[in-house]
């Protein structure tokens, strides 16, 4: 099915209800309040004269707008580009340009973000034109500019007028057109985080997202009487996808509690929203347990949600089990190029599986671990992670060399990341391919090392990569912070690993940093440390 013709019968069905809850704007619509807004913005789409199949940008944190344009979108038959508000004007031109956006969609500012002033600096051309025909020698796809608000800005169209009641004729056409509509066709692209380079637009079809949408909610149990807040952000597939269309295919309410994240904001609105649900990555339940007012905030209304995006610990797990009421919580596996979850456990799993494992496969997907030949590795040996099913993206957009790498003839997602499956089929990440290090034809897992660096009481945060050597073919190197006001020194690093890990685990080279190159979605970029010990060794 496609995302638009859902969305139409979801919001027949579920009419009534809640459907959209934006705290920080006032905003709280049913099912039927979403479709006329939506229904609304998708003829302005059209009468804008933007055709199906062309490419949208959208630049703005967590807003009632945000929601509104991806469901028109896709009912317009729009290829939605979500760019991430943490970019700045290189990113944003790189992004906008790759993918040939003829229109972007952004909020003026969030706080040191002044989105406004930063699209001016890149075509100042807008200063000058009409809304709608823009002419820019450095963004040369883009014609037009639509400011969210009720405000104008020059050379832009403004959001809140394109909320105006269409006509009875323009209604019949948006339905027309929604029945051309196929359901493998594009209707996303996402970029990836760049945690191993330049981010790759992952395109992504209804049948990818709207079906991901649904099995992450199904494992959750998700039902027309839940609520869910959505602290994640929603140009992330967390939010757009795992949150927005994991509601809809439900009939749930998706709950906003800020813009972007904020531990009391997010406390407040479970309270006084009474949600059963609560998404975030690891970091964000660690700043709501900790936050000093915790205890002050009836979370009794919690029963489920999903931590996932990077290796979740133990111990907030269990806090949020204890101390949330989130019984049924769920950890999730996946890549912006699957939709993104491929891995998800089920709430109903014991906790210590949960807890220590990503889950198993999502149902109508396959999964195979295989060696660097390409040949399945016995259970419980760790190799290359590969998937295959609904979820794997059409490609990456405009590069075909890459798509044809990353999946292989028979359909096979090479994931790029290294995991062992257990017996029963729970999954266990070990790292990425790229960050393994083989010295003298040992192959090692920095993730290993790190964990064991980490117990250090000095060391605050440490990463691992290898670095090219002529006797060995690689070396480990080990990039420190060390606690503040404290102080470590080399023979006190290798001392502490004498005698816990093996003698070859040990960091042949060790250095004190200040911080790590990180991606503007907060990952850390280990090729960046690869690259400057390599200038550094020579
Ligand atoms: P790029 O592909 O541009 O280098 P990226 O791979 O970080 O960046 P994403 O698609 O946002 O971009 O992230 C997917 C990756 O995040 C996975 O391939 C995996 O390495 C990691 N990841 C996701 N979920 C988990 C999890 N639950 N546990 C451990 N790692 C995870
Ligand atoms: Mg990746």
């Amino acid at each position: 099915e496609t995302i638009g013709r859902f969305f139409d019968a979801a919001c027949a069905r579920h009419g009534a209800r809640d459907a959209l809850v934006v705290r920080h704007q006032g905003v709280r619509l049913s099912y039927a309040e979403l479709k006329q807004k939506v229904d609304a913005l998708a003829c302005a789409l059209m009468r804008l004269g933007l055709a199906p199949g062309e490419r949208i940008g959208i630049w703005a944190q967590n807003r009632m707008e945000w929601t509104l344009t991806q469901f028109a979108t896709a009912k317009a038959g729009l290829v939605l580009v979500n760019i991430n508000p943490a970019y700045r004007r290189a990113e944003l031109e790189y992004a906008l340009n790759k993918v040939g956006c003829r229109a972007l969609i952004l909020s003026p500012a969030f706080k040191t973000s002044n989105y406004l002033e930063m699209i001016a600096d890149l075509a100042p051309e807008l200063a000058h034109c009409a809304p709608g025909q823009l002419v820019s020698e450095r963004l040369p796809a883009l014609q037009m500019v639509i400011r969210m608000g009720a405000e104008r800005s020059p050379g832009m169209f403004g959001f809140d007028a394109l909320l105006k009641a269409p006509t009875r004729d323009e209604l019949q056409a948006l339905d027309a057109l929604g029945e051309t509509l196929q359901f493998d066709e594009p209707i996303n692209i996402q970029f990836t985080s760049g945690t191993t380079g330049h981010p790759k637009g992952a395109t992504l079809s209804h049948h990818n997202i709207l079906n991901n949408g649904f099995f992450v909610g199904e494992a959750i149990g998700l039902t027309a009487e839940d609520r869910l807040c959505i602290p994640v952000p929603l140009y992330h597939c967390f939010g757009m996808v795992m949150g927005n269309l994991g509601c809809l295919t439900h009939g749930a309410a998706m709950v906003y509690p800020a813009e972007a994240f904020e531990p009391l904001a997010c406390l407040q609105t479970v309270a006084e929203e009474r949600c059963t649900g609560l998404y975030g990555v690891p970091t964000m339940f660690i700043a709501m347990l900790d936050h000093p007012e915790f205890a002050g905030f009836d979370l009794s209304t919690l029963r489920t949600g999903i931590m996932a995006g990077s290796p979740c610990p133990t111990e907030v797990m269990k806090r949020v089990v204890d101390k949330m009421h989130m019984g049924q919580v769920t950890i999730a596996y996946g890549m912006t190029e699957t939709s993104p979850v491929s891995f998800q456990s089920g709430m109903d799993d014991p906790l210590e599986r949960r807890v220590s494992t990503v889950g198993r496969i999502q149902p109508h997907c396959e999964v195979k671990i295989v060696d660097t030949d390409g040949r399945i590795v016995p259970r419980g040996t760790p190799g290359e992670l590969c998937t295959r099913g609904y979820s794997v993206m059409l490609g990456y957009w405009g590069d075909e060399a890459r798509t044809a790498e990353a999946i292989d003839r028979a359909g096979w997602m090479h994931t790029g990341d290294l995991a062992t499956v257990d017996a029963d089929g729970y999954c266990n990440i070990v790292g990425r391919i790229k960050d393994m290090v083989i010295r003298g034809g040992e192959n090692l897992y920095p993730r290993e090392i790190e964990e064991f660096l980490y117990r250090h009481p000095q060391v605050l945060d440490v990463q691992v990569v290898g670095v090219p050597d002529e006797k060995y073919g690689e070396e480990l190197c080990a990039w420190i912070i060390v606690r503040e006001g404290e102080a470590l020194t080399e023979e006190a690093v290798r001392a502490f690993c004498q005698g816990q890990i093996a003698h070859h685990k040990i960091p042949r080279y060790i250095r004190f940093v200040d911080s790590f190159p990180m991606t503007v979605t907060g990952k850390i970029q280990k090729f960046q440390i690869r690259e400057q010990m390599k200038r550094e060794l020579g």
